[in-house]
């Protein structure tokens, strides 16, 4: 039996599939062997063809521009985007729904509001040096001055800071009464004190780049202040949560692509006179690798009805975690056994499971690594019990 998704939801799986079949997979290659980059107009094609699929700010509500897509809607669009290596799914972007929510007229105007369109892209600097798992640990301060504050830090593997033209900056208030308290800033690329001091290679060949940001003095308005002095911490829990929720589904659709893709090769390739599909210690890899899958599956689609049903948010925070520990593990087994069943070729950057084997690995570890999801449901498993978080 497949997943009882709405009609909506199974169109929407559809359209997201042409999308990423016709304007994202051919480009995949080209894009490896050039520093992640599409061919020349491909990715303007690609962002205007998502908008006017609605796939863009797809957890945005109608009204102010967004896709207006219910959790399951999002999940099964992201799922079809997971099938894609070199990040090129990227190009839809989705920005955080609780700064939308937060937003003054003036960030909704300035940042929010442009975002959504596509006029202007964020960043999120969070981690630091000395603070990834720990996040309390961050070391980065704003300090009220005046009609404004002045932050001081340095943040690492600050995704997509290349393209960002504003960063999102999870800093501590330092001094008055909310003093070592968390905030969450707009800070703009352009403003002065806002340095790139390095941009390490990573593991994957993207165009979205991790470069590690100083931030010396820079001096923003208080009106760059998302919500109050306080809350910054919710804020990222809750961008962790959707997030990922959003993994998962990617996690599942890359391990759908890997299946698809070696199966195939499997029906294929012969040796010793018949196609190795043929077997029983390469069925097995496929078999373990759909069973997994259609776990991994089923817990996402069921997190995301939850989701829109509103349940309780402390028990959703366990479950995201559930299903991000699960369906990243499981993703990353399932491109282990797929490049195994493409032998050589699979070691080949030209090879899609290559390609996921080495993108794969960072689910494990951005948006939280498996051990602190794993600290995560133990806890939640103490402090509310199995009932609450499995039935
Ligand atoms: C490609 C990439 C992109 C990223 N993008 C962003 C971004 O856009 N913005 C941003 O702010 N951050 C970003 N990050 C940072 C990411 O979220 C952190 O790397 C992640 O949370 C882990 O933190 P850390 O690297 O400091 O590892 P650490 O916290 O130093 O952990 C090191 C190891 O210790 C383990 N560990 C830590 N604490 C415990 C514990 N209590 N019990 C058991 N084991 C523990 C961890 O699981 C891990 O195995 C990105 C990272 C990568 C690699």
């Amino acid at each position: 039996m497949t997943y009882p998704l709405s009609d909506s939801a199974r169109r929407l799986q559809a359209t997201a599939r042409r999308f990423a079949d016709t304007f994202l997979i051919p480009h995949e290659v080209h894009a490896e062997m050039h520093e992640g980059e599409f061919p020349a107009g491909a990715e303007a094609a690609a962002v205007a063809e998502a908008a006017k699929l609605g796939l863009r700010a797809m957890n945005i509500p109608k009204e102010a521009g967004g896709g207006g897509l219910s959790y399951v809607e999002q999940t099964v669009v992201s799922e079809q985007i997971g099938r894609v290596t070199n990040g090129l799914g990227w190009c839809i972007n989705t920005p955080a729904r609780c700064l939308y929510e937060a937003a003054t007229p003036h960030q909704m105007e300035t940042w929010i509001g442009p975002t959504i369109r596509g006029a202007r892209s964020e960043c999120y600097a969070i981690t630091e040096a000395g603070a990834g798992s720990d996040v309390d640990a961050i070391a980065s301060t704003a300090r009220r001055d005046g009609d404004g504050y002045v932050i001081d830090g340095e943040k690492w593997h600050v995704t997509s800071a290349n393209h960002a033209d504003y960063l999102v900056v999870q800093a501590k208030i330092a001094g008055g009464v909310n003093d070592g308290t968390h905030a969450l800033f707009f800070v703009d690329r352009e403003s002065s004190g806002v340095e790139f001091l390095r941009t390490p290679a990573y593991t994957h060949t993207y165009a979205h780049h991790h470069p590690i940001v100083g931030l010396q003095g820079v001096r923003v308005p208080a009106a760059n202040l998302i919500g109050k002095e306080g809350e910054g911490m919710a804020f990222t829990h809750d961008w962790f949560r959707y997030e990922r929720m959003m993994i998962a589904a990617r996690c599942c659709g890359a391990a759908e692509r890997l299946i698809e893709e070696a199966g195939a090769f499997a029906g294929e390739r012969t040796a010793y006179g018949k196609p190795i599909g043929e077997y029983q210690l390469i069925q097995a890899m496929l078999a373990d690798s759909l069973t997994e899958l259609w776990a991994a599956r089923l817990m996402v689609y069921r997190l995301a009805e939850a989701h829109d049903a509103g349940d309780d948010a402390k028990i959703l925070h366990g479950q995201c975690s559930m299903a991000k520990l699960y369906a990243s593990e499981m993703a990353n087994r399932v491109a282990d056994r797929a490049v195994q069943i493409f032998g050589g070729r699979g070691y080949m950057r030209e090879n899609v499971a290559e390609r996921f084997f080495r993108e794969l690995r960072v689910d494990r570890i951005w948006e939280g690594t498996s051990e602190i999801q794993r600290l995560i449901i133990a806890e939640q498993l103490r402090k509310r019990g199995q009932a609450a978080l499995i039935g």
